[in-house]
């Protein structure tokens, strides 16, 4: 059974001060939602802290980072490594969204040894892959999926797969309020899912969960979640609002009352 995940990418935004009665709020609002979903707020890292104390020991939401290098120590400047993380309480960290993709020439190489890294210090990764406009109007989406499920997990055994998330965000949904439609992301789900069946195991296709992220909204998430292809969202925009990230929880919750 995959256990519905709801992540928040706050990307640049929030300072550790604006975290703190976000936090408190988000709390507060979360109080009595069911347990069968798992909540994760990834602020940046200068939040991370306070977002860590504000989160009552009992809070229903739990810490992520939204990218790390894959050393663990020494001369990379600006850079933030795994055992950072866990230090400070890190269960989650985002890998290969697009933004550092397209923005900071992030490449799978890179990306697969950050994966390793995350794996080796107990870090849950999310690994985001999806197809930008282009590739998907030239009617290569799936090859383009295959390709950087290939590039970014070869060479990690099952038992290491079983432990990644992976988060299907296509480029074009990021950020600019056109959300894929449910079809779309169960499609792109269910290629994702061949792929790993074929090349890594039926049981690991079967037990890793997939995301959808891409301009979800309060408004569309019961739409996306009414397949169980679809196994939670990686949400930007709307998780910087209390009231627009408790509602998408409290949705995903009743949407899937017993779980899948
Ligand atoms: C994202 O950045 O991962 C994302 C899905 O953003 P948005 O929800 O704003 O499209």
């Amino acid at each position: 059974m995959r256990t519905v995940l709801i992540v928040g990418n706050w990307k640049m935004n929030k300072t550790a001060s604006d975290a703190v009665p976000f936090i408190r709020e988000l709390n507060e609002r979360l109080r009595g939602l069911p347990s069968h979903i798992e909540l994760v707020v990834a602020p940046p890292f200068t939040a991370l802290q306070a977002v860590r104390t504000t989160l009552a020991p009992s809070s229903r939401v739990q810490l992520g980072a939204q990218d790390m290098f894959w050393e663990d120590q020494g001369a990379y400047t600006g850079e933030v490594s795994a055992p950072m993380l866990v230090d400070l309480g890190c269960r989650y960290v985002i890998l290969g969204h697009s933004e550092r993709r397209t923005l900071f020439g992030e490449q799978s190489d890179g990306i697969h040894k950050k994966l390793r890294a995350a794996l080796r210090h107990g870090l849950r990764p999310i690994l985001c892959i999806g197809e930008s406009l282009e590739q998907r109007e030239h009617g290569i989406t799936d090859d383009v999926l295959t390709r950087q499920l290939g590039e970014s997990l070869s060479g990690f055994t099952a038992e290491a797969l079983a432990k990644i998330t992976i988060a299907y965000e296509p480029v074009w949904a990021i950020g600019t309020g056109k959300s894929a439609t449910a079809e779309q992301a169960v499609a792109a789900h269910q290629t994702i899912r061949q792929v790993l069946a074929s090349t890594i195991s039926p049981t690991v296709a079967d037990s890793t969960r997939i995301l959808y992220g891409g301009s979800v909204t309060p408004q569309n998430i019961k739409s996306l979640l009414s397949s169980n292809q679809v196994d939670g969202a990686l949400i930007g925009g709307a998780c910087l609002q209390v009231d627009s990230f408790a509602t998408i929880a409290s949705a995903a919750s009743a949407a899937r009352s017993i779980g899948v």
